[in-house]
């Protein structure tokens, strides 16, 4: 038999139908604060990403999906969403249509990693960039739509962190204090760290290896906010006043780093406590110099990506129930002429804009009514020679058991006024 492969899944029912609230959700919310949708196609050119994401990344090192084609082309399965974004609005000049722009997308991301609970190879992401704005508000009201998102799905319990890695200034401060902290232990880090002290030192912080992990718990470990330049520490100050001005809790987290090389100033992640060791929902940043750097003008961005899957294991967790279920109705057949009518009916039905259900073969009531519960019906329409004499339907109330004779005509209207 041939199974899917490590990492990837099939997502089926019911899960699906949460797979849907969830881009439902986005979608919905994200209009409202003049998002657009962008679709970008799931592999590009190698050398976006490299140059993007940065070449001493653990993503770029290590988890790419990287081939060459027919032509010996060097193609890259998309790991991440922002470099592919950026490289459609230069492409098609969007930067100079208007000064902010504000995009969305969904889909496949691809990363090799080991597969683990909420950790795979293929896996699904919603984000948003927010392109033309330096300001501290836009970092602040992109992280208040992750929060708001969040919030509108049904998920508490949530913990925001963010930190600042501050503007070239600082960063260039922090590599030196960084340096310093860790070349003495540099005997004690994996291959690819001590390579990485020399050509970017604060991809150490982001490096899996227990023992690099275990050297910079070590004391005296210096913190970005320690090396902010003036300007930058008053743009953290007004992002974090801006957020507690809108009401959303957050924690400092002095230790936060995101793996990406083109962050600057503003980072953030979300993390919930339903999801054990891959605990992180989403996360994101402010990135000033990348869309300058891939060739467009000097722009500012700030944007964010969740996690589909995980989004999805915490809404099973807070057992939200598919919406979809409570507005079935099911048509039960008494007798072999009522299966025909009834699929005239369920026609009539789903026209009207009713979700209804009904079998193709004769079977006891005990059997239909059993089908209807498994499809979480709230009504049964029963009909046999009984109510064919009489032009009606019987309408039963799945959750009371109440049954009530509806005239056929009148079906549509009664169901309406019911809500359904
Ligand atoms: P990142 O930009 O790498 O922090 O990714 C943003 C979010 O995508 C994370 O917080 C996770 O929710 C999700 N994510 C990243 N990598 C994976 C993966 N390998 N499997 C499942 N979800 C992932």
């Amino acid at each position: 038999m041939i199974t899917a492969l490590r990492g990837t899944a099939d997502i089926l029912p019911p899960a699906t139908a949460l797979w849907q609230f969830a881009e439902h959700t986005a979608r919905d919310l994200f209009a409202r604060y003049g998002y657009a949708e962008i679709r970008t196609p799931v592999f590009e050119q190698t050398e976006l990403f490299v140059r993007s994401i940065g070449d001493t990344t653990d993503i770029v090192e290590k988890e790419m999906y990287t081939f060459a084609d027919k032509k010996g082309r060097s193609l890259t399965l998309r790991p991440e969403g922002t470099a592919c974004v950026v490289r459609a609005c230069l492409e098609h000049k969007l930067f100079a249509q208007a000064r902010v722009q504000k995009y969305y997308y969904l889909g496949p991301m691809f990363r090799y990693e080991r597969p683990q609970a909420g950790r795979q190879r293929q896996f699904h992401q919603i984000g948003v960039e927010l392109f033309g704005s330096y300001s501290p508000l836009a970092d602040a009201e992109v992280i208040s739509l992750m929060v708001r998102f969040f919030e509108a799905a049904g998920i508490s319990g949530l913990s925001v962190n963010i930190n600042s890695l501050g503007d070239a200034d600082s960063r260039a401060a922090y590599r030196d204090l960084l340096r310093e902290f860790i070349e003495p232990k540099a005997g004690q880090l994996c291959p690819d760290c001590q390579r990485r002290i020399e050509r970017n030192v604060l991809r150490v912080l982001d490096c899996k290896v227990p023992l690099c992990k275990e050297a910079l718990e070590a004391p005296g470990m210096p913190t970005t906010v320690s090396a902010l330049s003036g300007p930058a520490r008053a743009h953290y100050q007004r992002v974090l006043e801006s957020l507690t001005a809108m009401g959303i809790p957050f924690r400092e987290d002095a230790r936060l780093v995101r793996g990406l090389d083109y962050y600057t100033h503003t980072i953030f992640e979300v993390t919930h406590t339903a999801l054990g060791a891959q605990d992180a929902m989403g996360g994101g940043g402010r990135y000033d110099g990348l869309i300058e750097q891939m060739g467009g003008p000097a722009t500012g961005g700030v944007g964010f990506a969740l996690g589909v899957e995980r989004l999805v294991i915490a809404l099973q967790h807070v057992a939200r129930k598919a919406q979809q279920a409570a507005k079935t109705v099911y048509l039960v057949s008494c007798d072999e002429p009522a299966l025909a009518e009834n699929l005239v009916l369920a026609d009539a039905l789903r026209r009207a804009g009713i979700t209804a259900l009904a079998g193709y073969e004769q079977q006891s009531m005990k059997a239909q009514l059993r089908h209807a519960n498994a499809a979480g019906a709230r009504w049964a329409v029963i009909r046999g020679s009984d109510e064919r004499a009489q032009g009606a339907v019987r309408l039963k109330n799945m959750e009371t058991g109440d049954e009530a004779l509806v005239p056929t005509v009148a079906l549509v209207e009664k169901l309406r006024e019911t809500g359904r």
